[in-house]
């Protein structure tokens, strides 16, 4: 029998994938140049596949990378001469902070325990923050910032440029595109896609950062934000890309556009509670994020006596789920639920845990 993978990334292929990947090979997608006519048009459905997916402002732009690690260094280089400040609740957004100090910047970090979000009340940013780096979906611990609070943040802070990490996220919440300047996401999350694609967004208010920094500061190579820019214009980019991870992307996002958003974000909504519902009243297991608002839809972490034991007994049933982030391996399980992820596997997942004692 097939295995199915709820672990939070690499997860379970969209369920599309191996129908794609077939066709990709049949017309030969990854062997086509990627200055040709046939990839400019791949590259375009793409693009215009995930502005409508998205519904990102007609101000908003995409560009390719190679993952969320090289966003984050992007952004960096490209969007911030001395200042970022980073709300951090996890590995994920304090990898990103890292990168700012690694890079030399004058990094900040506002903090919140494990399992907790930061309230938008306690913030208060330097005045000569360029920037503030927000994860709208902390992976490792399971907690959402609530979109809400996003939201206070823009109107709080209009002159700083506000960056979203939404890898684990999008596009299974109804995220306003419009409250931040920049956001991220690689494939291998809730896209369900082989890793090794990241997508860039941003809007015309990094470009018009990035043509000021340029004038006095190297903003990188290949990818620049100036340079990805003008390339992705002309439907390319500056390297070769990945190319059948392009491919695939589009035709994911088809697969979704005609699905509908509403039903993704509905779904994710369904799942999620049948599972944080019947688990929350099962001995075994306890919900790691207290407060309800800030519990993860895509990404579910729950405490648990023995962890390689529930992970072991699931996997004779060709259930694979993850294991707590780093230190919390031994006590902590992580469940993905992503659009992929159909609500029959999700029942079968919640009868097969609520039958372990
Ligand atoms: C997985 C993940 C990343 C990193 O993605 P890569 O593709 O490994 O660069 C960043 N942020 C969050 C929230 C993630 O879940």
């Amino acid at each position: 029998m097939k295995k199915i993978y709820f672990t939070p990334g690499p997860s379970e292929l969209y369920f599309t994938v191996e129908d794609h990947i077939k066709t990709a090979l049949k017309k030969g997608v990854p062997s086509i140049s990627h200055r040709s006519s046939q990839f400019k048009s791949i590259y375009s459905e793409t693009v215009e596949g995930i502005r409508q997916l998205l519904n990102l402002p007609e101000n908003y732009y995409i560009g390719f990378t190679s993952s969320a690690n090289e966003v984050w260094e992007r952004i960096l280089q490209n969007l911030v001469v001395n200042k970022s400040t980073h709300l951090v609740n996890g590995a994920f957004s304090n990898k990103f902070y890292e990168f700012a100090t690694l890079m030399g910047k004058d990094a900040t970090k506002i903090e919140a325990d494990y399992g907790q979000c930061i309230d938008p009340k306690t913030v208060s940013l330097d005045p000569d923050t360029e920037l503030l780096a927000i994860t709208h979906n902390e992976t490792s611990s399971g907690a959402n910032q609530t979109l809400d609070d996003i939201k206070s943040l823009r109107e709080m802070y209009p002159d700083q440029l506000l960056a979203l990490d939404v890898v684990s996220s999008a596009p299974s919440y109804p995220i306003d595109y419009s409250m931040v300047d920049t956001a991220y996401f690689s494939v291998q999350k809730c896209f369900g896609l082989p890793a090794g694609l990241g997508v860039w967004i941003y809007n015309d208010r990094c470009l018009e950062k990035n043509s000021q920094i340029q004038k006095t500061n190297s903003t990188g190579t290949y990818h620049r934000l100036s340079h990805l820019h003008e390339m992705g214009l002309k439907n390319q980019n500056p390297e070769t890309p990945n190319v059948l991870g392009i491919y695939l992307l589009g035709e994911v996002v088809k697969d979704m556009l005609r699905k509908g958003q509403e039903t993704i974000w509905r779904e994710t909504q369904y799942k999620s509670s049948l599972l944080y519902h019947n688990l929350e009243n099962h001995s075994l297991f306890t919900p790691f994020v207290k407060k309800k608002e800030w519990r993860s839809n895509t990404t579910l972490v729950f405490e648990c006596k023995n962890p390689s034991e529930v992970i072991e007994k699931l996997s004779e049933k060709n259930m694979i789920i993850g294991k707590g982030y780093g230190k919390y391996a031994d006590s902590q399980i992580r469940i993905a639920n992503f659009p992929t992820h159909s609500k029959e596997q999700v029942e079968l997942l919640v009868d097969i845990l609520l039958s372990l004692n």
